[in-house]
């Protein structure tokens, strides 16, 4: 299964990624992960993307699209994926389709996970708190929401358009997410 899931920072993507990742038998790809570790490990990704994370702001679409490019090429894609943090806008959801176009690999599900932003604040303040992410300090989370409520939200649309969207009610336990997920995979 190929699957894009989208929804704003916060909104339990990684942990319903992790989940579904189990499941399904398909490599999860988060960019967020992937984009830290390149910070970590003092790459030349890392380096260049490091200024856009800690601002909130959306890493430049050349560096996502040769990042994406490269992990959508390995061998393990074959068996499907579950690609998480990308698409962020609508250049990148034109060049992800291209790529996997390519790859004969296209998208067969985006699942969108709705939850409002007064719920996001709450979870990211308490997700400072325990995992003490750079990135989760208010003023950068006020800007990483303004950030997918015009840049990131219209990607929905794409896969609307394309007949492939599923909405999904973000809000409840893991567990009852996780059924209305899979329930929407069927
Ligand atoms: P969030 O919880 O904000 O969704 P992520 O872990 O997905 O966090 O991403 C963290 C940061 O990494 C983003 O704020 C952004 O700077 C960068 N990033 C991740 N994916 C992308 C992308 N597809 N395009 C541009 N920047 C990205």
């Amino acid at each position: 299964m190929r699957i894009v899931l989208l929804g704003p920072p916060g909104s339990g993507k990684g942990t319903q990624a992790a989940l579904l990742k189990d499941r399904l038998g398909v490599p999860h790809i988060s960019t967020g992960d992937l984009l830290r570790a390149a910070v970590r490990d003092g790459t030349p990704l890392g380096i260049k993307a490091k200024a856009a994370m800690d601002a909130g702001e959306l890493v430049s679409d050349a560096l996502m699209l040769d990042l994406i490019e490269e992990r959508m090429g390995a061998p393990d894609i074959q068996a499907g994926y579950i690609l998480d943090g990308y698409p962020r806008n609508l250049a990148q959801a034109h060049a992800l389709d291209e790529v996997l176009g390519r790859l004969d690999l296209p998208v067969q599900k985006a699942l969108a996970l709705n939850v409002d932003e007064d719920q996001i604040v709450g979870r990211l303040a308490k997700r400072a708190e325990q995992e003490g992410r750079s990135d989760d300090t208010e003023e950068v989370v006020r800007n990483r929401l303004a950030v997918y409520r015009e840049q990131t939200a219209p990607v929905t649309g794409h896969y609307a358009e394309r007949g492939l969207l599923a909405e999904v009610d973000g809000i409840g336990s893991i567990d009852e997410i996780n059924q209305r997920l899979t329930a929407a995979l069927h």
